[in-house]
């Protein structure tokens, strides 16, 4: 290996999704000399494979949603079906400008963009294309791709992953879904929507099990409403090809038969062959170990991203990725504090939160010392205006803090801004009840729960 580099850099990245490239927009911010290096698309999966793609898709699904119900608003509409080309034709161009604007970011703040599969030579390079990069510091963020089961193995046709089933040339007739997380319900949201006949299969006693329990049991009640089906707390024993499509079987005994198989049952690390544990670095099952602030074990290395156990959310990959490059660039960042992230599952309806589940609450607190009070959208007019129900439940120390803000509803995702201040300044029911809500706006909703959790109730009763 040549090592005809002449420069050292104060940063080589491995990877250019969310946590590389947010790592190298604030180092080259901070002075310093980054190189970012990716083998693929600049900004990753959230980009290409992720974030972005599943929610324009959600958002064709609204919009055949809305096409079906004009008549419920006195709008005269028929829907005809989808033209699939034509949603990826939308998809793809919002991507492809995000994209363009992502390159022409990073080029403009004077980063040394790479292209090429690199893998780390040493504790201070990475080798891409026959050149080594050194740099005093390197930051691993190769992020994650799909998992699958022993013996099921995914042929991009009838049993797919996420990644295929962003790019389906057509809406399958039936599908169903292996995995109740939010990858899981945010397809069988869209596929409903477009006209597919859904069964999810979550082995878990829950849709979206992460959150608090009674979201996911809004939820449910809401799939059920829209005619998605689904099988919680039974695992998936084995698939097999049938004449049109797929079985499914799982342990209980049950047997479901689609067109397709969607399997969604979480992302597994990427590390494999890039030289990490050679370098001794130190993981757990493919997972990259970091502390609070991103380092490794070895001084050099710092990881970001899905590549370590955090969450896997895009705004956590910006976090860590800024984190490390402030503290390289010797700063004094705070870590990230994880149960102060806001995450949203963005199906019909919407599920959101920030903060702690009610149960964990109780085991952090005592299950003395944590009140609960849900709000029940039907009071808020802008939910009724826009014909979505849902609750949200806020999860309090007793005369102390809101510590959990879980909300269920159509367009709830974007009040998390809001219940992210709530929880992240340690906020108190009375000092939330004092702000004035904009009427009538969904964010008044978190107004009136707070309003009611402080004690003095507007539009809900005592
Ligand atoms: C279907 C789906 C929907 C999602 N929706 C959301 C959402 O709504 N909100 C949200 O917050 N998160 C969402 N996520 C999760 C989010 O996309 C990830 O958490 C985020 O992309 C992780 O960023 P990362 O930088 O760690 O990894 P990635 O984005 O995976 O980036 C890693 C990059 O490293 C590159 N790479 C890997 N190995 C090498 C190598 N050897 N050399 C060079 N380059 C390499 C890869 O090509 C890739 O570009 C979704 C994910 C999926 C799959």
């Amino acid at each position: 290996m040549a090592n005809d580099a002449s420069t050292v850099f104060d940063l080589v990245i491995l990877g250019g999704g969310s946590g590389g490239y947010a790592a190298a927009l604030r180092g080259a911010q901070l002075g310093l000399d980054v190189a970012l290096i990716e083998k693929d698309k600049l900004g990753g999966t959230c980009l290409h494979r992720g974030c972005i793609p599943t929610k324009a898709l959600l958002h064709a699904g609204e919009l055949a949603d809305q096409a079906r119900e004009g008549e419920k608003y006195g709008v005269k509409s028929t829907f005809e079906g989808i033209d699939m080309a034509g949603v990826h034709k939308y998809k793809d161009g919002v991507v492809s400008g995000l994209y363009k604007g992502l390159q022409g970011l990073v080029a403009s703040r004077k980063i040394t963009y790479v292209e090429g599969e690199g893998r780390l030579s040493s504790p201070t390079s990475v080798d891409v294309n026959g050149q080594r990069y050194e740099g005093r510091h390197i930051l691993l963020a190769t992020g994650s791709v799909p998992k699958s089961l022993p013996g099921l193995e995914i042929d991009g046709n009838r049993i797919i992953s996420s990644d295929h089933g962003l790019h389906l040339d057509r809406v399958p007739e039936s599908a169903i879904i292996l995995g109740g997380g939010v990858i899981g319900v945010e397809f069988a949201s869209a596929w409903k929507s477009f006209g597919t006949d859904v069964t999810i299969v979550e082995g878990l006693p829950h849709l979206v099990p992460a959150e608090d329990e009674n979201s996911s049991k809004l939820l449910e009640r809401a799939f059920r409403k829209r005619g998605i089906s689904f099988s919680l707390g039974s695992f998936f024993e084995k698939a097999e090809y049938t004449d049109n499509g797929v079985k499914v079987s799982l342990a209980n005994g049950k047997e479901y038969e689609a067109e397709v198989l969607l399997v969604a049952i979480g992302r597994g690390p990427v590390s494999q062959g890039l030289g990490y544990e050679e370098a001794g670095v130190a993981m757990d099952r493919g997972f990259v170990l970091a502390d609070e602030y991103c380092r490794t074990n070895i001084p050099t290395v710092s990881a970001v991203g899905d590549l370590i156990p955090t969450l896997q959310l895009a705004h956590v990959g910006f976090a860590e990725g800024i984190l490390v490059a402030e503290r390289l660039a010797g700063l004094n960042p705070v870590p990230v504090d994880y149960d102060g992230v806001p995450r949203v599952t963005y199906c019909h309806p919407e599920v959101a939160s920030v903060g702690v589940t009610e149960e964990k609450a109780k085991e952090i607190y005592g299950a003395d010392k944590v009140v609960t009070l849900k709000y029940n959208l039907a009071g808020n007019g802008r939910s009724k205006i826009l014909n979505t129900t849902g609750e949200i439940k806020l999860v309090q120390v007793r005369d102390g803090a809101v510590v959990g803000v879980h909300m269920v509803g159509d367009r709830m995702g974007e009040q998390v801004g809001e219940a992210q201040l709530i929880y992240n300044w340690e906020a108190l029911p009375a000092e939330v009840a004092q702000l004035i809500h904009a009427h009538p706006t969904q964010s008044e909703a978190l107004g009136e729960a707070h309003l009611a959790l402080a004690g003095k109730p507007l539009h809900s009763h005592d």
